[in-house]
Parts: C-alpha cells; structure tokens; sequence
C-alpha cells in the first residue's frame, strides 16, 4: 500500500501474519489468514468457473502467488468470469505481456528514507512500512516485484523508527502501512504506539488497512480495546474497490472501528473491468458511506510491469470522475489522484 516510489524498501509478501509471542493461542482472524485460498485452480472450482483455468498463468502465480481469504471468495459472484472482486485477485496471462512504460523497477525513492522501514516523503508525516504481510495479493499491487526486501520498521522491535520519529519535530502523524499493519498482532502494534505516546509533537495516527474489509476477523476485541486507548485522534483508510467487497460482516467490522471514534476513509484504486464505469463508482462510495466510510481518494495505477491490462486512460479517468461528480452529493466524490515518484504528495489529475 505504500507508493510504487519506494522499491528499495519494499517488504516481502509472507505467507503467514508474522509469528508473534504474544498470539498464543492464535486469534480466530489468524485462523482465517492462514485457511486462504492459494490454488488458482481451487479458486476457480469454488466459482463453478474451471473453464478459465486456460486463462491463468503459473509464471505469475510462481512470482507473486494467489492469495485471496475465503470470506472474501464468498463475496464472489459463482459462474461470473467477469467478476470485480475476482479479476482484482487472479494471476492471468494478461501479466505477463511487455508493455512500454509500465517498469518492473519504478523510480527509485531511497533519499526519502529517514530509518528502518520510515519513509519521510510526505510534509509532516512519517510512512512507516510496518510489514511485508499482506492477507490477500492484489494483482495491480506494485508490490508483486519485490518479493525478497525485509526492512519493515516492527522488525527491530520499531527501535529505529521510533527514534527517526522522535527526533523529528516536523512530523505531527504517523502513518501505518505496508505491506498491511494490521497483519501484525495487536501486541505488536501496542509496542509501538507505547513508544510513541512519549512524543509530544505526534497529533494523529493513520493505519492503512486492507485487512477490515477483506478479512473483517481482524476486528477483535483486543483490536478495539486497543484503538480505544490510543491518546490520538486515529484515521483507517479501508482499501475497497469494489461495492460487492462490502457485506454483513464487512458492516459490523466497520461499524465496530467506527465505535472506537476512529475516522474511517476509503481509497480506491481505478481499475480496467472493475470499477471502471460511472456506476460502479457511485456504488462504491454509496455503499462505503452506507458502512461509515468517507470516499477519499481515487488513485491512477501505478504503473508496474504486469499491470497494465488494468489502466484506464486519464481521459477516461476524467471523464468518469466528472460523471461521478455530477451525480453523488460532494462528500461522496472522492479525489482523483496520481502518485509521482518524487513528488511531496500525490498530484490531483
Ligand atoms: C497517499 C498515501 C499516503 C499519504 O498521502 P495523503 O495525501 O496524506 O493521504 C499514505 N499512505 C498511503 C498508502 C498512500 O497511498
Ligand atoms: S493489500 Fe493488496 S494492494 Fe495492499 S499492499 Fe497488499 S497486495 Fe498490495
């Protein structure tokens, strides 16, 4: 979820929540991370859908492997080939056509670097890219590139981040991203945000979760508890994409954050055959404000080798926002964006 600017500190995408002394005996959502569904095959066996199995490809399934939650294959529609929660998940042959512009190694960012796992790119705001774990593989993700970077600022028990953080005044909020920060145990978060709480200039803390909506388990009570407690105005920004991503217990994880006080926003990514249509965005937002989320960004692809079957033009991308704004009431709309390598935030189109 951090910007494809960053390949140098990009985490690597493990198979299991990272193993916590803390989590014994395990927590029911790491009973359900570990019961992902990782065989494209079975994937499309559970859909009624074998006959796209001549679509898939091993190549990039080998290098950025299937992973997809059950709780959220159940949100699949059965026997629907074109299905948006689906295609966003799938390693198809798509992947592995060359297309000019789209890099396996995106601009290098590494000046941004302030510690271990801290990226210091945007004005008063420390990135900490806590791990590399993910509960599900996104196929549009840069992260499919950089399987084998460790530097996750948890790993050294957050020392170097925290330190990073400290020493600097300028940064009022923290943001937690990854990889998914909520991938780590509860414990583990609570060691950081202990740490942190002796900083007097931190005003806010921002996590950046897949994990509510894909794996709304997550949303424990030692989670709440624990978001509760926190001496800081929180925001989560959920990562849906699609309405059909949302259902009863995706509702009640939500309403659950929501309970804590936290503000709870919603970035999209803009997706060729997933959400690319006026309709599907209004849904998106509608649906999302039906859950307690506020639409916040739409985001341009990165543009990441074996991603490109998924980029709608700005054109298009323009044109639909326009549509959207047209419509929805203005809260509703959320900012189209683009992330530039380089750049101090991300750049409106
Ligand atoms: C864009 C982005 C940020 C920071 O930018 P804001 O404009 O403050 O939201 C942080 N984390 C992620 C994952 C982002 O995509
Ligand atoms: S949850 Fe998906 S989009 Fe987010 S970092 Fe992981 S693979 Fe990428």
């Amino acid at each position: 979820m951090i910007p494809a600017a960053s390949p140098a500190l990009q985490p690597a995408p493990a198979a299991a929540p990272p193993a916590d002394a803390h989590a014994f005996p395990p927590a029911g959502w790491q009973r359900a991370w570990r019961e992902a569904v990782r065989d494209p095959r079975e994937l499309l066996a559970m859909l009624g859908l074998d006959g796209l199995a001549s679509t898939l490809s091993d190549e990039a399934a080998s290098a950025f492997p299937l992973r997809v939650p059950r709780g959220f294959v159940a949100r699949m529609r059965h026997g629907d080939p074109a299905d948006p929660l689906l295609r966003q998940v799938l390693p198809v042959l798509d992947e592995a056509r060359i297309v000019p512009g789209f890099a396996l190694d995106a601009v290098g960012d590494g000046a941004a670097r302030a510690a271990r796992g801290v990226i210091r790119k945007y004005r008063g705001r420390a990135l900490l890219v806590a791990t590399g774990a993910c509960a599900v593989h996104c196929r549009y993700c840069f992260r499919r590139h950089f399987p084998y970077a460790e530097e996750t600022a948890a790993a050294d028990g957050w020392r170097d981040a925290v330190a990073a953080i400290a020493a600097d005044p300028a940064i009022d909020e923290v943001i937690l991203s990854g990889g998914d920060p909520l991938a780590l145990a509860t414990a583990k978060l609570a060691e950081l945000t202990d740490a942190l709480a002796a900083i007097p200039h931190l005003r806010r803390l921002r996590i950046h979760s897949r994990l509510p909506v894909v794996l709304p388990e997550r949303v424990d009570a030692p989670l709440l508890a624990w978001l509760r407690a926190l001496p800081w105005p929180v925001a989560i920004v959920a990562h849906a994409n699609h309405a059909n991503e949302f259902d009863a217990g995706v509702d009640a994880a939500l309403g659950e954050l929501r309970g804590t006080g936290a503000t709870l926003l919603n970035q999209a990514v803009l997706l060729r055959g997933v959400n690319d249509s006026v309709e599907a965005l209004a849904a998106l937002s509608t649906r999302a404000f039906d859950a307690g989320v506020l639409p916040y960004y739409l985001h341009q692809l990165d543009r990441v080798a074996g991603t490109a079957h998924f980029e709608v033009a700005d054109a298009r991308a323009r044109e639909l926002h326009a549509a959207l704004a047209a419509r929805l009431s203005g809260y509703l709309v959320p900012r189209l964006v683009r992330e530039v390598p380089g750049d101090s935030g991300k750049r409106p189109l």
